[in-house]
């Protein structure tokens, strides 16, 4: 059993998951210690053990070890513990979700809602393990037969971003082992908590020993992980520069790898959107954990006709959203960390010099909250494509708004940055939506919404500098898995 931690303010207590490294059947737990840091108060609320070099070694052979006999259980049953796991997930929502909000200080609405993400996810998955087959092909010649077996990659690494972390454990583990595969997961060293209850929860639900495994520690057991030749795929979510770290040390072996980075998002506003639902939207892009998710539609850019009204619409948008720790009524909370924060009052420093208008916001923390990590949300206008707040990924309640004077100009203006994540229009003309869909340089384009997870299997994929895998959907279930072609002549 792990610790309990007394939440003073909800009056409840809330058992910390098992601190320890999860090798096999055993919680291992080593003199190193990662601090486990409240955004919200600013103070080291957990610890967790961190792994060491011998510990990766080991995760690698167990998983090795345990695969073929997980990959010999019928898809059926595979999918069985998954439902089962996904069940223990809706009994213990209230505790994930809690751990979720606490750890990253995010509201617990908020957490509440990517857990219920989490129960699909994993529902979805398992119904897809059965499922998932190859093809039979035709023959242009009598006497031939030919088809494509699926088969499990093997043993596949996992490192991890902290900013909606299980989303990131279901999304990924669910479909791995669905589809035959073991598994060595490392969280973020920053919120590592809900990760490990979500694991708790899976050995719980019948995941045998070895199927699933984790490591935890910073980007040292991640170097280890991702320079390993012991594994046989590797799953990394985090920003463009690690990633591209993590791509040079897997190449040294030939791993395939698939790599989910930053995004610059765009929301492209039409002059004949409806004003006040787009800036109830588009204003609030980056309220939703603190403008902390790859997909956070950080740019926005107007038609010249409308500009100046959305810009003020959103002003007002701003203005309302309540700032608060986890446990309260918020809509927005701090950054993870005060390197979260720093970073994200570069930014908007970087903003005023560079001659951009602050139209709300600002670097210095709102007045009501003198302790924690907490940064305005904030909105430039009069910004230009060459500045480093159009251009580079900000992962704070930051808004860039670039004013264009046509369709033409604002396609060119949403795909001028390095990144190609996810984007969205906004008007009433769905045949200039279509020809926008046509132009936008994005693996997810969304119209008159930011996106919706209700759309159950919708795929995500990535371009550029955001990175290239298969993730989310169906889709998911072919990157766990390697294609055998298969010809037999039976003339
Ligand atoms: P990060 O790159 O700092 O760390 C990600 C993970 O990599 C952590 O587990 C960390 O310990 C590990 N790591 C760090 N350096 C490493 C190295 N050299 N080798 C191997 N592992 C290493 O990212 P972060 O700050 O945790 O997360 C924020 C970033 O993640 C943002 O850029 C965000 O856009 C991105 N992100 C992308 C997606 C997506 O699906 N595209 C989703 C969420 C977050």
């Amino acid at each position: 059993m792990g610790d309990v931690v007394s939440l003073p303010e909800s009056g409840t207590d809330v058992r910390l998951p098992q601190p320890g490294l999860l090798i096999g059947e055993e919680r291992r737990v080593t003199p190193q210690r990662l601090e486990i840091v409240d955004p919200d108060t600013t103070e080291v609320f957990a610890e967790v053990a961190a792994a060491v070099p011998d510990d990766v070694a080991d995760a690698i052979a167990v998983a090795r070890a345990a695969q073929p006999g997980w990959a010999r259980r019928s898809p059926t049953d595979r999918g069985a513990i998954l439902w089962e796991w996904s069940r223990l997930v809706e009994r213990d929502s209230e505790w994930l979700a809690t751990l979720e909000a606490r750890d990253v200080g995010k509201p617990l609405a908020d957490a509440r809602r990517n857990v219920g993400i989490v129960i699909d996810r994993l529902r979805y998955f398992a119904g897809a393990a059965d499922k998932s087959t190859g093809v039979t092909l035709p023959s242009a010649d009598e006497g031939h037969v030919g088809y494509t077996l699926l088969e499990p990659r093997g043993v596949c690494a996992m490192i991890m971003a902290w900013n909606v972390p299980t989303l990131f454990a279901a999304g990924s583990v669910g479909p791995a082992i669905a589809a035959g595969n073991t598994v060595i997961y490392k969280p973020s060293e920053v919120a590592p908590l809900a990760p490990l209850a979500l694991f708790e929860l899976a050995v719980e639900a019948g995941v045998p020993p070895g199927v699933v495994n984790v490591l935890l520690g910073g980007p040292d057991v991640g170097q280890a992980l991702a320079g390993s030749r012991g594994i046989d795929h590797l799953s990394f979510v985090g920003s463009t520069a690690t990633g591209a770290d993590v791509i040079a040390r897997s190449s040294r072996n030939i791993v395939p790898v698939k790599i989910e980075l930053g995004g610059k998002s765009p929301s492209v506003v039409l002059d004949d959107a409806d004003l006040a639902t787009t800036a109830a939207n588009v204003g609030r892009a980056v309220v939703d954990n603190a403008g902390q998710n790859c997909n956070a539609m950080s740019r926005v850019i107007a038609h010249r006709g409308i500009a100046a009204d959305l810009v003020e619409a959103m002003r007002e948008e701003l203005a309302t959203v309540r700032i608060g720790a986890w446990h309260e009524a918020a809509e927005m909370g701090p950054l993870v960390s005060a390197r979260q924060r720093d970073r994200v009052r570069g930014y908007i420093e970087a903003g005023q010099q560079a001659g951009a208008r602050l139209v709300t916001g600002g670097s210095s923390a709102p007045d009501s909250r003198p302790v924690g990590y907490y940064v305005s949300p904030t909105m430039f206008d009069r910004v230009t494509p060459e500045m480093a707040i159009a251009q580079e990924e900000i992962f704070g309640p930051v808004l860039a708004v670039q004013v264009v004077d046509d369709d033409d100009a604002a396609a060119a203006a949403a795909n001028a940055t390095p990144f190609g994540l996810a984007a969205s229009v906004w008007t009433r003309d769905l045949s200039r939506a279509h020809r926008l869909i046509a132009r936008l340089d994005a693996g997810q384009v969304s119209v008159n919404e930011l996106g919706n997870w209700a759309i159950i299997g919708l795929p995500f994929e990535t371009r550029k500098h955001s990175g290239f895998h298969k993730a989310v959907g169906y889709e998911a279930m072919l990157e766990y898995q390697r294609s055998k072609a298969v010809t037999i002549n039976f003339r």
